[in-house]
């Protein structure tokens, strides 16, 4: 467990034994077409929790979602396919319920005795999860004696299990190990960074990045600028970008965001040079070209070998990193290197003494493409709620516990 920096009571604050509870995890894990779990990160992430709440002698009554089901049962999306492996990972039986309301939840609540593990059928099942239904709520949490919430991955939605339901527990509700974790990670970054703090921010696009780099633009010292959005930074400097990917809308906020940089001394890096194709895939006519000046039949897809020597060189002199988005379309081999160097760069600056904090569902399938997870000091579960955290939003799942 990493220093908690700010004060949250976890279910490290309080003993469960023969308490009955109830948990919110996220095991919106993916399966294959024989629904077995391909990537079990977000299971094993939800041990310790679970493990801590059985060692004092409770149950736990696991709630979860899994897909996007359209409101009723699809099998598809079934979280009876994940209690194997949840098994395997907890070295101990789990019971399923069927329906996480009504008969078959409330009877195996009912009979579950300390030590036990009862997962309950897909939340979103019901429409009224999504919604922030009461009664729902109400419903869910009448199976429990105690609320947990460690769904870090949703935590930024006011969901029936994620934030409603705490209104039916008093005080008798807390933050579980993960969420705690996660949050108090990125807390650390965003309010008591060594510096030079550098944020790396990548990714397709300006507009789902932009609130992050307003938020950052007082606490960072640099800003490493990768990915598509790349190209609309450029368009807003009247460089030549190409077939690059650009939003037009989003250019007004790019000279926004430099001038805003400039007026607090903070130093945005652009790639000085792009790997640039004629085709959005490895088939096209590759060549590398200053960023500014890519010929109008190319599109740049990865950053290039000028670049990627400031980025790195950048980074291994900061004390901070916070890493979110791939420098470039990583998924393609001829426009991986950008991101992998990045990566090993941010790995090897954490080896010297750095803190770093990968977040984001593209950048953690980077990290772990490049094998580089352990090197890293925090690597966060959750994609939506990272950015909204970082975007410096309340998130509706903590501020629940908290109220
Ligand atoms: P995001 O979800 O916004 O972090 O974006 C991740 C996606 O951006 C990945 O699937 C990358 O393939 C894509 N991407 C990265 N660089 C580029 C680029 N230069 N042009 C188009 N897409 C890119």
């Amino acid at each position: 467990m990493p220093l908690r920096y700010f004060y949250m009571k976890t279910i490290q604050d309080f003993s469960f034994k023969d308490k009955k509870v109830l948990v919110r995890v996220d095991f919106n894990v993916p399966l294959d077409k024989n629904y077995h779990v391909t990537d079990d990160t977000r299971i094993v992430a939800a041990v310790p929790t679970i493990q801590k709440i059985l060692n004092d002698g409770g149950s736990v009554i696991l709630m979860s979602h899994l897909g996007r089901p359209k409101g009723g049962y699809e099998e598809k999306y079934s979280l009876k396919h994940v209690v194997s492996c949840l098994s395997d990972a907890l070295q101990r039986p789990v019971l399923f319920a069927s329906d996480c309301i009504g008969a078959p939840a409330g009877q195996a609540a009912k009979d579950l005795k300390p030590g036990e593990i009862l997962l309950l059928e897909n939340l979103r099942f019901y429409k009224e999860e999504e919604k922030g239904d009461h009664n729902f709520a109400q419903k869910l949490a009448g199976l429990g004696d105690f609320y947990v919430n460690d769904a870090f991955g949703t935590a930024h939605r006011r969901h029936a299990s994620t934030a409603v339901i705490a209104e039916f527990f008093k005080s008798n509700k807390v933050l579980g190990l993960l969420m705690a974790a996660e949050v108090d990670n990125i807390q650390k970054v965003l309010h008591n960074a060594e510096r030079p703090f550098t944020a790396i921010i990548g990714g397709a696009k300006v507009s789902s990045k932009i609130n992050i780099i307003k938020n950052l633009a007082d606490k960072v010292d640099h800003f490493i600028i990768g990915g598509g959005m790349v190209f609309t930074f450029i368009k807003a400097m009247n460089g030549n970008v190409g077939k690059s990917l650009v939003e037009d809308e989003m250019i007004g906020n790019a000279k926004e965001i430099l001038a805003i940089c400039k007026e607090n001394g903070v130093e945005l890096y652009l790639p000085k040079d792009s790997v640039c194709s004629t085709e959005f895939s490895e088939n096209g006519s590759i060549g590398i070209y200053e960023t500014t000046a890519i010929p109008n039949d190319s599109m740049g897809l990865d950053i290039g070998p000028k670049a990627i020597e400031e980025y790195c060189q950048v980074i291994a002199n900061s004390k901070t990193i916070m890493w979110n988005g791939p420098m470039g379309v990583f998924e393609m081999a001829a426009f991986q290197k950008g991101t992998e160097k990045v990566g090993r760069a941010v790995a090897s600056a954490t080896d010297s003494g750095a803190f770093s904090l990968v977040g984001g569902g593209d950048s953690v399938a980077a990290v772990n493409k490049f094998n580089l997870s352990d090197s890293i000091s925090y690597v966060s579960t959750g994609g939506g709620a990272m950015l909204e955290l970082m975007e410096g939003i309340t998130l509706p799942g903590v501020a629940a516990i908290e109220e």
